[in-house]
């Protein structure tokens, strides 16, 4: 039986929208895609580090806000970092944070982040994850759709 094994593994089933999310490298660009491109709830599954699975959680993770990762890679595109995603466990309370990919829609992040703008996350800042507040508008939209905000707009 090997019908599909490599097409299919690591497909689910997104737990908020019930959207069927593939998780195939060729669609998102990134590996160990764990949050659903529509509504970008993602899924407790890993403890220790990104792709471990290792979690015995399994809560949803509900997307809260934005944030701005540095790499230590000297040929990032943006030099204020990264655009992640960041992610509250229903159940646990426990921050992740996770790379946006490619598929991932733009108007969904862009809805995290206005509706983040307004709430208070004392316990992001606990884990020294900085949220993006409005100041960060530009950032937001020149890696959302390589322009800023002036020129996505208008
Ligand atoms: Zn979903
Ligand atoms: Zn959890």
């Amino acid at each position: 039986m090997r019908t599909n094994t490599m097409a299919s593994f690591g497909d689910f089933r997104c737990g908020n929208c019930h959207a069927l999310v593939s998780s195939m490298h060729m669609l998102s660009a990134v590996n160990n895609r764990n949050h659903c491109p529509y509504c970008l709830w993602s899924c407790h599954l890993d403890l220790y580090s990104a792709g471990d699975r290792l979690s015995a959680c399994k809560a949803k993770m509900k997307p809260v806000g934005l944030t701005l990762k540095k790499s230590r890679n000297k040929y990032q595109l943006n030099p204020r970092g990264e655009l992640m995603l960041v992610h509250i466990c229903t159940d646990c309370n426990s921050v992740s944070i996770n790379r946006i990919a490619a598929d991932d829609d733009p108007e969904s992040v862009l809805a995290v982040y206005h509706s983040s703008l307004d709430v208070s996350h004392p316990f992001v800042d606990r884990k020294g994850i900085r949220m993006l507040h409005a100041g960060d508008m530009d950032a937001v939209y020149t890696q959302l759709y390589g322009q800023n905000v002036e020129a996505a707009l208008f």
